[in-house]
């Protein structure tokens, strides 16, 4: 026997769960997909497409929409001799700005000898280029532009759908699919550019248990063996799914994650406790890259929080967590940040999910003030701080965490902490 064995018991299909699978059908998704199918139809007709703008959380199947329409309007659209169809479709993902978009398009509708450098034109001769690139394509173009909200100016955003109004394509008919996942990137685009490449806006809503349900059964049948899976790990996935975000991506995650765990355990059947195992594992990931990517005094903010929080004095204002962080931060041997620049980084950990916040009134004099809560399992954030544990010490609020052949174990407890 070889070292190595194909593992043959649980999966028929694992790729069928990663990211880049693109599912035959969708399901739960017949309102979007229709309307999404209606805007999308002057393509067909021949006509000026409309811009579109899809917007959602992640994980809700805008990408996957996106891809299933017009992999069918590219087939249909054979059978009309009179239609010259193309299209261009990229994530925003690592692009900033306009100019980036500019020379990534030009780049993308250019030939692979012909590339343009991604630095050193001034913007209006890219856009030279590519009004000329489009004309040159011509015909029918839809541009998809994927997470846009990546990109920090609205230049090209404002460009795009007024390039024939303002004569700079005369024989392209250009339209925009722009797909966000943040919510803000709508509102805060300047309203001459809302009002044209948001012409056609489709909400895409967070998933419920019983869609995510659907979803995994389909995708079960797909990626495991008749009978591999417990009765009850699906609804488990899609109630923990639902629960988190309503996030497709995330549901599909924990059930290949409890098939994963599975397999390596040698077992023939995935069960509860795999998914119970998995959904920890995948948090504790989150929870490790959300905090390996704060700054140091993002971590004091959170070791602040969270010793408040043990000590059962959250929800609390920012300005009851600073006497504990500027004594966190001396012990650290730096400088505490001002008030507001500490209210920020409470901000951003609550962006990342990892804390909670509540916006309350002050009574009857107005205004408002916030409270911040932790929202994650203490031990996971303490894992993931041990580089601030070591230089500021542990809290007595935390010690319970610490057995005795643990590595901080020398470590005096710091009960004079106030
Ligand atoms: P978004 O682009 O909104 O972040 P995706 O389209 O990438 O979300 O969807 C996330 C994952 O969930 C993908 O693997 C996708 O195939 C799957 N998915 C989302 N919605 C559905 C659906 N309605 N039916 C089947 N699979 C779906
Ligand atoms: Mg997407």
């Amino acid at each position: 026997m070889g070292m190595f064995e194909r593992d043959t018991d649980i999966y028929k299909d694992r790729d069928a769960l990663r990211e880049d699978y693109q599912p035959e059908e969708l399901v739960g998704r017949d309102d979007e997909l229709r309307a999404y199918q209606t805007a999308l139809q002057p393509v067909v007709n021949g006509e000026q497409p409309n811009n579109i703008f899809l917007y959602g959380k992640t994980g809700v199947g805008k990408t996957a929409a996106t891809n299933y329409l017009l992999s069918h309007l590219k087939e249909d659209v054979k059978q009309y001799e009179d239609i010259d169809f193309d299209l261009v479709f990229f994530n925003c993902d690592g692009l900033t700005s306009s100019y980036q978009i500019a020379t990534r398009l030009v780049n993308e509708l250019r030939d692979d000898s012909n590339q343009i450098s991604t630095t050193g034109y001034p913007r209006s001769s890219v856009y030279e280029m590519l009004w000329e690139e489009l004309d040159d394509v011509g015909g029918t173009i839809l541009i998809v532009l994927d997470e846009i909200d990546h990109v920090k100016d609205d230049s090209i955003l404002y460009q795009l759908p007024r390039a024939r109004a303002n004569e700079n394509l005369t024989k392209a008919k250009t339209g925009i699919i722009g797909i966000s996942n943040d919510f803000s990137f709508r509102d805060d685009l300047s309203p001459k550019v809302k009002s044209s490449l948001c012409e056609q806006e489709i909400h895409f809503p967070a998933y419920d248990a019983g869609d995510l349900q659907q979803i995994l059964t389909e995708r079960a049948d797909v990626a495991f063996y008749n009978g591999v899976l417990d009765d009850a790990v699906i609804p488990l996935c899609a109630a923990y799914g639902a629960k988190d975000a309503g996030d497709a991506r995330q549901s599909i995650d924990l059930l290949m994650k409890a098939g994963d765990l599975a397999r390596d355990g040698d077992t023939e059947i995935v069960v509860e406790k795999h998914v119970e195992r998995g959904r920890r594992d995948l948090e504790r990931g989150r929870i490790e890259e959300g905090i390996n990517g704060l700054t140091q005094h993002g971590h004091l903010v959170l070791y602040a929080l969270l010793t408040l929080d043990l000590e059962n004095e959250t929800p609390v204002r920012s300005r009851d967590v600073r006497p504990r962080y500027t004594r966190f931060v001396e012990r650290a041997g730096r400088d505490p940040l001002v008030p507001r620049r500490m209210r920020d980084h409470l901000s951003e950990l609550a962006m990342l999910g990892l804390i909670s916040v509540t916006e309350r009134n002050e009574g009857r004099r107005g205004g408002t003030y916030r409270e911040y809560n932790l929202d994650m399992n203490a031990s996971l954030i303490l894992n993931a701080l041990d580089d601030i544990l070591e230089n500021v010490g542990i809290h007595e609020s935390v010690n319970q965490y610490f057995n005795a052949d643990d590595e901080f174990e020398e470590e005096p407890a710091l009960s004079d902490f106030s």
